[in-house]
């Protein structure tokens, strides 16, 4: 039922941003306050009850539930970012793409030692994100706790990259 609700705020795009891509945009998930605090919980429970420190979220829409998650869990959010953008001494770590690779960076001192990590993003596809979010998280030090994703394209297999952790989607396709 929930689910229901959840997925009617999601909008299929085809072709976008390339051919032959379905995008899952979550505009209408995040113009809804219902809906929000309805997937915030959905992305929670799995998650209750087990220490979080530290609650990562992907650029960019890896960010908006990913602090609402951080506030529920009443852990610290830290900001995983493309290049460039973040000021001060950084850790990076590069990961292969479809054509060529990316490169996702951290602040030095966002994570310390031994902190219990969720990483979080909107979609798992082929799950090249998620596995370099968790190495970077590891360089700093950090315990990668598992993931939450709002969907998860389970097609795509993206969960057979990161296979090694706790992996909770609220959508699967
Ligand atoms: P991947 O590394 O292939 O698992 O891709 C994950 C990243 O790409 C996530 O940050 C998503 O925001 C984005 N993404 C990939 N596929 C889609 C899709 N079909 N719709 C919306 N976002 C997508």
């Amino acid at each position: 039922m929930n689910n229901e609700f959840i997925e009617s705020h999601i909008h299929d795009i085809p072709d976008f941003p390339k051919e032959g891509i379905i995008f899952k945009d979550i505009s209408p998930l995040l113009a809804s306050a219902k809906a929000r605090s309805i997937t915030t919980e959905l992305l929670v429970r799995d998650f209750r009850g087990q220490t979080i420190d530290v609650v990562v979220g992907i650029e960019s829409r890896g960010f908006l539930f990913g602090m609402l998650l951080a506030d529920a869990l009443n852990a610290k959010f830290v900001m995983l970012r493309k290049p460039g953008k973040l000021p001060g001494a950084i850790i990076s770590q590069e990961y292969e793409l479809e054509y060529g690779t990316d490169t996702l960076e951290l602040q030095e001192n966002a994570i310390s030692p031994g902190d219990c990590v969720l990483i979080h993003d909107d979609v798992l596809a082929t799950g090249g994100t998620a596995i370099a979010a968790a190495q970077i998280i590891q360089k700093a030090g950090g315990k990668v706790e598992g993931f939450n994703f709002v969907i998860e394209l389970d097609f795509i297999n993206g969960r057979e990259k990161i296979k090694d952790y706790k992996i909770a989607s609220v959508l699967h396709y």
